[in-house]
């Protein structure tokens, strides 16, 4: 069972080609799709839930076209958009059954331990009778795994879940999030790296439309395996280094400013030598991709 993304190109009206030509093949466990804001995340993740259709290419999942079987897709889909809305007045018992309702799980019995079940697993169950319009930012991204893991989805689809969580609640989210289980497919998007870095073993860079590069996370990490160096600056110096040596980032640690730039071998010139992260790497990958950008 795996997700199948062959050749996927999209655009919209207003002549923005959100997907240029996308492959990627998605097997089980968690599978983190990472692209800065406007890379096509939303656009490939809402043709995956088969909520628009792409101009070109096309994408099976468990062996069949989803475009040729929508319905069949939806069966077996969890999705969490980017922008979930909740009906502020009713509460999160109510709408999970509800929503239970829309995905034909019938039987009233199954229907109540499914969604007692899942208030639990993601720990609103005292919370339960409280309306949805009262839940704070990290309560409601629980809430929406909740109503993305109803039926039992094959295939679970997150966009941006963790985006403007404050980092208890994001930790309390990548707990909920790991104890899904390798047993579906679950792909996730986010602009986040910690995010990848924390839950996925698989991983695909997009920008502007386009897959990077994909690997495992400690693959794309030794990208600048031996490559990476760093010095501290004053704040007017980043310009010199910018035109001098191939800069992947300035920034601060510890209220100090540093560059950290790729070469083969020292710079010399006050540089150390640093441990790339799978942050470097990713600016890296967006610097080559766009050289006169970032
Ligand atoms: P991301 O989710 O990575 O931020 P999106 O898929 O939302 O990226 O957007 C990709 C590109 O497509 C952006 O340039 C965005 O402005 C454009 N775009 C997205 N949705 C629409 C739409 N409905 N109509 C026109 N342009 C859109
Ligand atoms: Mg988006």
């Amino acid at each position: 069972m795996n997700l199948e993304i062959k050749n996927l190109s999209k655009s919209y009206g207003n002549g923005v080609q959100a997907l240029k030509g996308v492959n990627l093949t998605v097997e089980k466990g968690m599978f983190g799709l990472l692209g800065q804001n406007g890379s096509g995340k939303s656009t490939l993740m809402r043709t995956i839930a088969t909520l628009q259709d792409a101009d070109e290419g096309s994408v099976t999942f468990d062996g069949f076209d989803i475009s040729k079987h929508p319905e069949k897709l939806r069966r077996v889909l969890g999705y969490l958009p980017q922008e979930f809305g909740v009906y502020p007045t009713v509460n999160a018992e109510e709408m999970l059954m509800h929503i239970a309702d829309l995905k034909g799980i019938a039987i009233r019995q199954e229907k109540k331990e499914q969604v007692e079940h899942l208030l639990h697993k993601v720990n609103l169950w005292s919370k339960r009778k409280n309306k949805l319009g009262t839940y704070s930012g990290g309560m409601k991204q629980r809430f929406g795994i909740a109503q993305a893991l109803l039926g039992n989805p094959k295939l679970i689809i997150v966009d941006e879940p963790t985006a403007g969580l404050d980092p208890a609640e994001r930790n309390r989210f990548y707990n909920l999030l790991s104890e899904i289980g390798e047993n579906i497919v679950i792909l996730l998007s986010t602009h986040i790296v910690e995010d990848v870095s924390t839950l996925c073993h698989q991983m695909a860079v997009i920008g502007n439309g386009e897959v990077l590069a994909t690997g495992t996370p400690q693959n794309i990490q030794t990208k600048l395996d031996n490559k990476l160096w760093r010095k501290p600056i004053e704040k007017d110096q980043a310009d010199e280094y910018t035109n001098q040596y191939q800069v992947i980032s300035t920034y601060f640690h510890l209220g100090q400013r540093y560059v950290s730039v790729k070469s083969d071998s020292n710079p010399g010139q006050g540089f150390e030598a640093i441990q790339p992260s799978l942050e470097d790497a990713y600016f890296q990958i967006l610097n080559e991709s766009q050289p006169n950008k970032v």
